[in-house]
């Protein structure tokens, strides 16, 4: 048995079930990989002492979506103002240029950045297979999230139609479809741990109806039914995708959704900004979950989804930062603050509240992924745990440490975090890796990455402007 950990004298800690007395600190026992005590001024003879003044705990945040490869291509100057589809096709004839190497580095850059803003949980939705990769990608990432100790899902993307068959991704990084089903069972019988205290599993994550085949969709259900694993796809992101849906299947996403068997407590989507009160409804009926992606929603001007809608019908909800490319960060504690921001832009003011949001970005996630024993701070509860200062200029004069870390405080770094009773963070810094070598080496990547696509395209990325942002009629 390892030494037991105890956090001791913090300022707050976000906790339904731990009250304590105005005034009081609160200390936090981790013993393996559980939350074994929580009160004030615990005793213990052998745990190692970890000092909480002047912090604020809260139970570790999951990701519900990202792209981690993203990372490469963040803030590209001529895709800055484009909506989705224009934004993705200019994308994809960067993105088809990525190695293995290219994954791996930019999963350590994206995994980095969200333990270092509270992040415990993530999954990471990756569907882009150039042909020259050979396979493998979701392997490499997995090595990136073990190396830097987060507890990670891992989604096994695909795409399947290209241009040429009237898709938008061009031909190169399309797969055939025994290729995605096959590679989707080698993943899940060499990766998915099932057990309640997992570090990786494994989904089958289609990457939009506008990207696979409709009996690539219920293939890929089927097998993950087969095999107790979940689903994941982008889903009502956009009118423009709506407008798609009807033109092309005669039906709006969430009906598409019903028609290929994909809604259950089993299936989360990303995103789900264009729902009407039937398709709410169906998702509370269902347990079909619900990322939501308020930063990337803004950026993209998709829309806002109807969070509150969503909760108040009692359908599964979690918080990401989505892909890196249009957000543009992993900054997970930002996220949440952004979510509580963004439904009460029409909303009004108690549209959604601190412990709501908090609520969402900690438990709301962990569940919707599957994981229910985190995303809270309990006794017995996996001890995943975030810790912030609250003793620096942006947050002076809070007079409510919780509420503070997302009213207040807008630069976001954790000051220790702990995955399943390990420290990954501390004192502000990753554990797992020095996170100025996984800069150098991602932006070395980045950027030849973004040379190549230019020599391929015929186009200079840096200074040219002119094609996506002026053409803001192309669709799909
Ligand atoms: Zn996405």
């Amino acid at each position: 048995m390892t030494r037991p950990l105890l956090i001791r004298g913090l300022r707050a800690v976000f906790s339904q079930t731990y009250t304590y007395e105005q005034g009081a600190t609160c200390d936090i026992e981790i013993k393996d990989n559980r939350i074994s005590r929580m009160g004030s001024r615990l005793e213990s003879s052998d745990a190692l002492i970890i000092d909480g003044h002047s912090c604020v705990a809260i139970p570790g945040l999951a990701n519900t979506h990202h792209h981690f490869y993203q990372v490469l291509t963040r803030a590209i100057p001529r895709m800055q103002n484009a909506p989705l589809f224009p934004w993705l096709v200019d994308h994809y004839r960067v993105w088809e240029g990525i190695s293995q190497e290219a994954v791996y580095w930019s999963s350590l850059a994206a995994i980095g950045e969200l333990l270092l803003t509270g992040c415990t949980l993530t999954t990471d939705h990756h569907y882009l297979f150039p042909c020259d990769t050979a396979g493998d990608l979701i392997d490499r990432q997995i090595s990136a999230a073990r190396k830097l100790g987060i507890r990670f899902l891992a989604t096994r993307g695909s795409m399947s139609v290209g241009k040429s068959k009237g898709g938008l991704p061009p031909d190169g990084v399309i797969q055939t479809e025994q290729q995605i089903l096959d590679d989707s069972i080698r993943l899940i019988e060499t990766f998915h741990d099932p057990s309640p205290d997992s570090m990786q599993r494994i989904a089958l994550a289609p990457c939009s109806p506008f990207s696979v085949s409709e009996e690539l969709m219920m293939e890929t259900a089927r097998v993950a039914r087969e095999n107790n694993v979940r689903l994941h796809t982008h889903l009502a992101e956009t009118l423009d995708e709506e407008k798609y849906c009807i033109r092309r299947f005669h039906c709006r996403p969430v009906e598409l959704m019903r028609r290929l068997n994909w809604l259950g407590n089993d299936v989360w989507f990303a995103h789900c900004v264009h729902l009407n009160d039937e398709e709410i409804q169906l998702f509370a009926d269902t347990g079909s979950g619900t990322a939501h992606c308020p930063s990337s929603n803004m950026r993209l001007g998709s829309g806002i989804a109807p969070i509150r809608e969503l909760v108040a019908a009692g359908a599964p909800v979690g918080i990401a930062v989505d892909g890196s490319a249009s957000n543009d960060g992993s900054d997970m504690l930002g996220e949440v603050r952004q979510a509580m921001l963004l439904q009460r832009v029409t909303k009004g003011a108690d549209a959604m509240t601190v412990a709501e949001a908090f609520e969402l970005g900690s438990k709301g996630g962990y569940r919707m992924l599957g994981f229910d024993q985190g995303g809270r701070l309990e006794v017995g509860a996996l001890a995943d745990i975030a810790i912030f200062r609250t003793d620096s200029l942006d947050y002076t004069g809070i007079h409510d440490p919780v509420g503070g870390l997302i009213l207040a405080g807008d630069c976001h770094r954790a000051e220790h975090v702990f995955v399943n009773g390990k420290q990954v963070v501390t004192n502000g810094r990753l554990c797992g890796m020095d996170e100025k070598d996984i800069a150098e080496t991602t932006n070395q990547i980045a950027s030849e990455l973004l040379s190549r696509a230019g020599s391929r395209n015929n186009v200079n990325y840096l200074t040219d402007r002119s094609d996506v942002t002026s053409d803001r009629t192309t669709r799909a």
